[in-house]
């Protein structure tokens, strides 16, 4: 039984998505106020969460970008402004699909699906004690500190390894430059953003098939960087 929560303050479009997803088996909680909903999202014991935008308290654009700082389940963000499509996709919140209204319900139901078990195959493939990390052609070993693309080993630095063992540990999560540059090399060093942007270059062409075409370190532009799933 998979727990869904919709945020969403139109009472009759979330009781006809509640409603659709409950034919389904699917088991709906519903919450109209942004902050409330995210605090809910944030407590847990949900697996997926279907997030209109505009939204009393708080909109569903903040709301995305909190819930990715703490969880990799999806998202769906459910908009009926056209205009807000480009918003989600360049602000790299990190949701995983975009709809808007007016949609089929049974479109969602299949979209909802879709991301349930792509999430499941994503979770299934890191195995639970957490030694390694699968995520389509490459491989991480944590305990040998080894680096596969297709089952290649790639020559990293110990900086590189660390690097795209963080990225790759938070699929879909935006990490700001910044942010990396504290979590990789702390204290110990005088560099600053810029040291991640060489890094993640190097990385890129010991990992990517096409540095240039990332499949697996995207840049979020003006931003940072995540780890593509
Ligand atoms: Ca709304």
């Amino acid at each position: 039984m998979k727990n869904i929560l919709i945020i969403e303050d139109e009472k009759a479009i979330a009781e006809l998505e509640r409603d659709y997803l409950e034919s389904y088996g699917f088991t709906v909680h519903i919450e109209g106020r942004g902050d409330i909903g995210l605090q809910k999202a944030l407590d847990g014991g949900y697996d997926l969460i279907i997030l209109d935008v505009m939204l009393p308290k708080m909109d569903g654009f903040e709301i995305c970008r909190q819930i990715r700082q703490s969880t990799n389940i999806p998202v769906l963000m459910v908009t009926a402004k056209k205009e807000d499509i480009d918003k989600i996709r360049g602000l790299g919140l990190g949701a995983d699909d975009y709809m808007t209204k007016p949609f089929s319900p049974s479109e969602l139901v299949a979209r909802v699906k879709a991301h349930l078990a792509r999430y499941e195959r994503l979770t299934a493939n890191n195995n639970e004690r957490g030694e390694h990390i699968r995520i389509r052609g490459l491989f991480i070993d944590k305990l040998s500190r080894r680096v596969m693309i297709h089952e290649k080993e790639a020559m990293l630095t110990s900086k590189e390894y660390e690097l795209v063992l963080l990225l790759a540990s938070h699929p879909n999560r935006v990490f700001e430059k910044e942010e990396l540059f504290e979590r990789i090399w702390g204290l110990e060093s005088n560099g600053d953003a810029a040291t991640v942007t060489v890094h993640i270059r190097r990385l890129r062409e010991k990992i990517e098939h096409d540095p240039s075409k990332p499949q697996y370190i995207e840049t979020i532009w003006g931003v940072g960087y995540r780890f593509k799933v």
